[in-house]
């Protein structure tokens, strides 16, 4: 069968040339007479894989030496009780702006720890989330010990169209849906973490990128695996790491260099983006509801107004070879989730089965 174009959410598609280096080196890595995932982490072998990922990583982002890099586990979600462990220090307090599913579940899971507010909020748009809110310094609280951010909102398919000028509180960005899609400056955040199955690698790995004047002052009950501190003072060797996702990550961070950078990146990533939107906004059959300025480059979402009419666009999208279009549960119509591993023919194949799809489905008859 041909690999299709696989539009899901994540995990998610990776592009061909890394799947492909990947199954050259699958059965038997470099010198090493055995597969990435047969190695030992602590081996000569797999030590230079991860030292390796780690310097691709920081070339690709240019982060700042003072700042740790962390390969983990546990999803991005793990992240949602590791920050608060971690930095609800000095006050015990935290501001979160609440914009969209999963800043809704990082606030949740922080109030388990202590005094969390929400700064600001979309839920109240019409529809739900389908904007960013605006915020200046005054929304913070000057005590706040951190301010916690979703950068892009994979559900609503909304990012965030301003950094939030928190003055000296450090802001912390859940990226799991927009890293590597663009170049981002690490130094206006304290921490970025994002779990890998969208743009970086297979499921399993979550990358932290912390500053590290940030790091030691977990609560004593935070649980080993989820204090920062001691995952950097063992080069996130404290247990077994999730080694081939490490070094499928680092194929694609080797891959992002070798076509010219994150620069490139958000150069394809707008012009993948600009095709759809621009579709989107020629027309009247299907209604893209997000708010203009906060559209996701990563997440489009768009519905034709009738949710029988998004089924049947959904499952005969995916018999053209177009998958898993299907919007979220929480949202309904569709979602494109153009990330960087999307081919612009995906892109230009979607557009074309859309026009197709609204010909032959005109609203009122056919339903
Ligand atoms: N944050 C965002 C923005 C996400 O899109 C997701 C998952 N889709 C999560 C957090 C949760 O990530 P994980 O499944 O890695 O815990």
């Amino acid at each position: 069968m041909e690999r299709v174009f696989n539009f899901s959410a994540g995990p998610s598609m990776l592009p061909e040339e890394v799947l492909k280096k990947a199954q050259e080196e699958l059965l038997c890595y470099g010198e090493s007479g055995m597969s990435v995932m047969e190695m030992s982490h602590r081996s000569a072998d797999f030590e230079p894989i991860i030292a390796a990922a780690e310097e691709s990583l920081r070339k690709v982002m240019n982060i700042p030496s003072n700042y740790k890099v962390l390969f983990l586990q546990g999803g991005a979600s793990t992240q949602f009780a590791a920050v608060p462990l971690n930095f609800l220090s000095n006050h015990k307090c935290a501001d979160y702006i609440v914009s969209g599913q999963f800043s809704k579940k990082a606030a949740a899971e922080a109030k388990k720890y202590g005094d969390i507010a929400i700064a600001a909020s979309s839920a109240g748009a019409n529809p739900t989330f389908s904007t960013i809110p605006e915020t200046t310094r005054s929304d913070f609280r000057p005590d706040a010990d951190y301010v916690h951010i979703c950068y892009n909102n994979t559900i609503y398919g909304t990012r965030f169209h301003y950094i939030p000028d928190t003055g000296n509180i450090p802001l912390i960005a859940d990226m799991s849906s927009c890293i590597l899609s663009e170049p981002f400056d690490v130094s206006k955040f304290a921490m970025i973490y994002a779990g890998a199955q969208k743009n970086v690698a297979p499921a399993g790995l979550t990358i932290v990128i912390v500053r590290e004047d940030l790091l030691g002052n977990a609560r004593p009950d935070t649980p080993a695996m989820l204090d920062y501190k001691l995952m950097a003072d063992n080069d996130s060797m404290y247990n077994t790491p999730p080694c081939w996702c490490i070094y499928m990550a680092k194929l694609v961070f080797d891959w992002i260099l070798s076509i010219g950078g994150l620069e490139e990146m958000k150069r394809r990533n707008e012009r993948k983006a600009s095709l759809l939107y621009d579709y989107l906004d020629s027309q009247n059959y299907y209604t893209a509801p997000v708010d203009k300025k906060c559209r996701s480059m990563m997440n489009v979402v768009f519905v034709t107004g009738d949710a029988e009419l998004d089924k049947k666009f959904a499952a005969e999208a995916a018999a053209a070879g177009l998958k898993n279009l299907k919007g979220h549960r929480s949202v309904g119509g569709m979602r494109a989730s153009i990330y960087n591993a999307m081919p612009y023919e995906g892109v230009e194949k979607l557009v074309a089965f859309m026009k197709k799809f609204a010909l032959e489905n005109p609203k009122g008859y056919n339903v």
